[in-house]
């Protein structure tokens, strides 16, 4: 199947949303997904957009809610496979509440942030992902903030998928989505995807220069919690690779007797003409 469509991104050429937009198309594809099986809803940030650029039911939503919106989704259609997607600043500043309360909630979704620690949509300023001394229009003299750790957060809010990718490696992104997608609650995947126009900082060279890839590493068991911290402090957060999965967990659907017997949007509202009309006329 395809998930491409029509119309044409307007990020600039670089940008490392393209690979996330190619990425996730794949991994629809390579799951055997069709176009009306799929949901994303997005938040505001220049990868905001994304939801207006794959052939699938798309949701661009409010600036730091498309979690509320994708988990409403989830919860009344869990036929639909239900991706959010959005910036750093999106999900890290003005969404952080919705994202640690969607971790603990586990809906079956899957989140996918463009970590490009910086704000590229309002032209550059610094994000709660820039680091120390990040020089913008909003800190000339350097950023005296420490930056979020958002896998360490996500570990310690319980998350039962945390993941970490980078734009320039397509393949481990795709691999990435769709473990993602085939986990059974909520996954959180923070893909560092440079600002080529904003962040001259933390370029795709620098990434490559100091990313490590958990997944070369044969020894390590992403099924231990304890271990995965470890790591991530360790390398100051900076690992590619699924960093902590529970396979086990139960996803808030799950936990809602007969909730997987039919979708709500799909269930007998049992109730005649009659009785339909008569609602309608009071509400109205
Ligand atoms: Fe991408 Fe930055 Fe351009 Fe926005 S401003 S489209 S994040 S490169
Ligand atoms: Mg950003």
């Amino acid at each position: 199947k395809d998930f491409r469509n029509k119309v044409k991104p307007n990020w600039c050429p670089g940008c490392g949303d393209f690979s996330v937009l190619a990425a996730m198309q794949r991994a629809f594809a390579n799951l055997g997904l069709e176009p009306e099986d799929v949901a994303i809803v997005s938040g505001i940030g220049c990868s905001g957009r994304i939801s207006g650029y794959v052939n699938a039911y798309g949701f661009h939503g409010i600036h730091g809610r498309a979690l509320p919106i994708a988990q409403g989704l989830k919860l009344a259609n869990r036929e639909l496979t239900v991706v959010a997607a959005g910036g750093d600043g999106d999900g890290f500043a003005i969404g952080m509440g919705h994202t640690i309360h969607a971790i603990r909630r586990n809906v079956d979704i899957t989140y996918i942030v463009m970590d490009n620690q910086v704000y590229g949509l309002t032209k550059g300023q610094t994000s709660p992902r820039s680091e120390m001394g990040f020089k913008t229009k909003s800190t000339p003299k350097g950023s005296i903030e420490a930056p979020l750790a958002p896998m360490e957060m996500a570990l310690t809010a319980g998350a039962g998928f945390v993941a970490q990718a980078v734009s320039s490696d397509l393949k481990q992104l795709t691999h990435i989505i769709e473990e993602g997608i085939k986990h059974k609650g909520f996954s959180l995947i923070n893909v560092y995807s440079p600002c080529v126009t904003y962040n001259k900082v933390n370029t795709y060279d620098w990434f490559k220069e100091h990313l490590v890839n958990l997944e070369k590493d044969e020894s390590y068991d992403p099924s231990d919690r304890q271990a995965a911290m470890q790591k991530l402090m360790e390398h100051n957060g900076l690992v590619t690779g699924i960093i902590y999965q529970n396979k086990d967990c139960k996803s808030y659907e799950d936990l809602i007797p007969g909730f997987r017997e039919t979708a709500l949007c799909k269930q007998d509202l049992k109730i005649t003409q009659e009785q339909f009309d008569k609602l309608v006329a009071e509400f109205a």
